[in-house]
């Protein structure tokens, strides 16, 4: 099935008791017995909710994978893969992480036992010095935020499985339509579907898929045990998202395409990362792992200074200055004083991240209309 067709159909079936095409919202917290026991496959909403399991069904059919785990946000996805691990278990990461994902793992489990490495895995073969007969996973997202490096996953698949670890990818970035991580050979696929899934900045939701069903049941265990569950009209708007995101993702593509080549030729802006430039240090991989390059962006300016991008920011009338990414509609952020404003300044300027860089969520606009607005704020 093309992807186009996939993301309409795959997983979902008309509802059984009434055959209303669209899901509905099964806004319920138990499900009546015929007699103890004698359930139709629900009994508490916790546990399973039909809006949910056909969501579920929907993410591993986009994801090309078996099992749909989800949850009340990305976090709390990434939280629950984290408890299938023990004390002393060790898990290597990217240092270009998302912020959220380094503190629960820093401040969250580290204390708990588990051990974390943060290290750069833009080449591949690197990671192979980290291993230990502890290592248990190595964990990674690419493209990375908000640099847009890029990390080649099939690398990574088979340095984890020589080792016997597992390779789990937050894809948030790409979305199942521009990358799909297990055909790549890495074991789980964790989104934010808050993101690019969602795609209209009205819910908060995560996700699991894996093609192996003992990770699959254990997260279902947890899933249930911990109860970190999403409601069925958070469902329901991920369901609705969910059909257009191949279409929204063309649109993203072409835009990002766009302003990354204007920024580029602007003569206020210094520096444009974005991985659809063949001279990107991962453009060859990006190229192969990915079905286009997306509409995350970040540039430098010439004047690198806070005061410069705050300038910069607080001009902009389309772009809002927000955090977040991947809805509709076009955002723009500062991490120096936005998302990484906890990170010492003298550790970020050293991770890349310049006073004045400024992100971009390049939204489904017209591109005329953004490139206007950015020029306008520029000047
Ligand atoms: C937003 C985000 C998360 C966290 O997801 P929430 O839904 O906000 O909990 C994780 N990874 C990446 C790359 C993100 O952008």
């Amino acid at each position: 099935m093309k992807a186009a067709t996939k993301f309409i159909h795959a997983g979902v079936h008309p509802d059984p008791s009434t055959g209303a095409i669209m899901t509905p919202i099964y806004q319920t917290s138990t499900f009546v017995q015929d007699g103890p026991g004698k359930h139709k496959g629900y009994e508490y909403a916790r546990t399973q909710n039909p809006t949910r399991t056909q969501l579920q069904n929907a993410l591993a059919a986009a994801e090309n994978g078996k099992y749909g785990i989800s949850f009340s946000s990305g976090l709390a996805a990434t939280d629950t893969l984290l408890k299938l691990f023990k004390p002393g278990d060790e898990i290597i990461s990217t240092n270009d992480l998302y912020g959220g994902t380094y503190r629960l793992m820093r401040k969250v489990w580290e204390p708990y036992g588990l051990k974390f490495r943060f290290i750069d895995m833009s080449e591949a073969g690197t990671i192979s010095s980290y291993i230990t007969p502890a290592t248990k996973m190595i964990w990674l997202e690419t493209p990375t935020n908000p640099l847009i490096r890029i990390i080649d996953i099939k690398a990574c698949a088979a340095i984890a499985k020589q080792a016997g670890a597992l390779l789990a990818v937050d894809n948030t970035f790409a979305s199942p339509y521009l990358q799909n991580p297990l055909d790549l050979g890495a074991d789980i696929v964790m989104h934010s579907a808050t993101k690019y899934i969602g795609g209209h900045s009205d819910v908060v939701h995560g996700c699991i898929i894996t093609n192996d069903k003992e990770i699959a049941d254990q997260l279902y265990f947890l899933q249930n045990a911990c109860g970190a569950v999403p409601g069925p009209q958070d469902c329901f708007l991920l369901l609705r998202g969910l059909k257009t995101l191949h279409v929204r993702m063309q649109r993203h593509c072409e835009n990002g395409e766009q302003i990354a080549h204007f920024l580029r030729r602007h003569s206020k802006v210094n520096k444009v990362h974005w991985c659809g430039f063949e001279d990107h240090p991962g453009y060859a991989i990006a190229k192969a792992q990915m079905h286009g390059f997306g509409g995350m962006i970040s540039f430098e300016l010439k004047d690198n200074t806070l005061a410069a991008a705050e300038r910069v920011l607080s001009s902009t009338k389309l772009f809002a200055c927000a955090e977040s990414l991947g809805g509709v509609e076009s955002l723009i952020g500062h991490p120096a004083s936005m998302t990484h404003a906890s990170i010492p300044r003298a550790e970020r300027i050293a991770n890349g991240l310049a006073d004045s860089l400024i992100r971009l969520s390049v939204g489904i606009e017209d591109a005329d209309d953004l490139k206007a607005d950015l020029e306008q704020a520029l000047g």
